[in-house]
């Protein structure tokens, strides 16, 4: 669930002192999705790479502990906050255990985000890593392939250590950091986040 008021209370940057935001690198554009592509283009995103009072940290925690390419993996027995408390594991399609390697990683975009002094995260949405709102419940090839409400790994230890995550679809809280960056902004008062969508609702069966 993203923290509207905590977006509405972000300041107003300007060129000389920027809004320092930490981003899912393939987010940006970079070549770091398991399969090498970014997975995609996110306009919600890239389009704040166009403004001067905005300064992006782009990182990719599983590159920087499995390289690229690299299989794919997904939580098994609960959610990046389990995983973190060893209740549950990260395993690829292969059948690796890369719990290990996604803690250290989450540690690594921990200590970015410290060292940047980083006021907001955008994070892939689904991915095992960065997913900020819902992530695959187990083995995302499965026929029965099931989604659960829940961060990856890194997302949770941000969450934890007080950073606040959106996603690249919650474009509610989106509209507000545009506004905040972009005093030209007129809010899109029918933008609705991640967790208000037709979808999510339905899957979810949310009122
Ligand atoms: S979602 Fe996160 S871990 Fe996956 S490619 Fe993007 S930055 Fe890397």
């Amino acid at each position: 669930m993203t923290d509207l008021a905590y977006l509405k209370n972000i300041r107003s940057p300007t060129e000389k002192d920027p809004i320092r935001i930490l981003v899912s690198a393939c987010l940006t554009g970079l070549l770091c999705g398991a399969d090498g592509s970014s997975y995609g283009e996110y306009p919600s995103v890239l389009k704040l790479l166009s403004y001067k009072n905005v300064k992006l940290f782009p990182f990719c925690p599983e590159e920087f502990s499995f390289g690229t390419p690299r299989e794919i993996c997904d939580i098994y027995g609960g959610t990046g906050v389990d995983v973190l408390e060893g209740k549950a594991k990260v395993i690829t399609s292969s059948g690796t255990d890369w719990t290990a390697g996604m803690i250290k990683a989450a540690e690594k975009m921990k200590q970015v985000a410290e060292k940047m002094k980083i006021e907001l995260a955008i994070m892939m949405d689904i991915s095992a890593a960065c997913g900020s709102q819902v992530i695959y419940d187990g083995d995302r090839f499965s026929e029965n392939k099931k989604y659960q409400i829940g961060t990856g790994v890194c997302a949770a230890l941000l969450t934890k250590s007080g950073f606040k995550v959106i996603s690249q679809r919650d474009f509610a809280a989106l509209e507000i950091l545009y506004s905040k960056i972009d005093r030209g902004h007129q809010i899109n008062g029918s933008a609705i986040d991640h967790h208000e969508s037709a979808w999510y609702k339905e899957y979810f069966h949310k009122p």
